[in-house]
């Protein structure tokens, strides 16, 4: 089924930084509707699930350490052709790749601290975002 949510999340790195404002703004600026958004820390379980795809990869147990040192910000985007849409809007993985603007060229400071999640299918939005939401926050 496509939607038109995706679900992010701002980084431990981000929050330190206190980068919560200025990239909330380009989400916002950029024509995403809020529909869902905490701060929250995720667990370690939390963390290697979420990251589970990438379990025998080199950087799993320090995606895991990063992901879990502090808080995120959780939130569920819509917009028409939101996963795709905040794809473009966040930038490459690696932010040395990210098209100037982006929000991990803008924000970001390695491939690994890489400052924001985004979705990367419907079904993976939807997964996520039920995740961390009940339906009473869901707005
Ligand atoms: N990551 C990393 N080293 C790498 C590739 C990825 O530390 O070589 C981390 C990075 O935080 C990235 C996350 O693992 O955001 C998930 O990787 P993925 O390839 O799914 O990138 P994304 O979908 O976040 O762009
Ligand atoms: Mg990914």
């Amino acid at each position: 089924m496509v939607t038109n949510k995706t679900f992010t999340m701002l980084k431990p790195d981000s929050v330190e930084k206190g980068n919560i404002g200025g990239i909330v703004e380009k989400i916002t600026a950029s024509g995403f509707r809020i529909v869902a958004m905490k701060l929250t820390q995720l667990t370690k379980a939390d963390a290697e699930a979420f990251y589970a795809v990438h379990s025998e990869r080199p950087f799993y147990g320090e995606l895991v350490t990063y992901m879990t040192r502090g808080p995120i910000v959780a939130a569920i985007l819509e917009k028409e052709n939101a996963v795709e849409d905040f794809r473009t809007l966040i930038g490459a993985t690696n932010p040395a790749e990210a098209v100037e603007g982006t929000i991990r060229n803008m924000f970001a400071d390695s491939i690994s601290e890489n400052a924001v999640h985004g979705s990367d299918s419907d079904e993976n939005a939807a997964i996520e975002g039920a995740f961390h939401f009940s339906g009473r926050e869901m707005f």
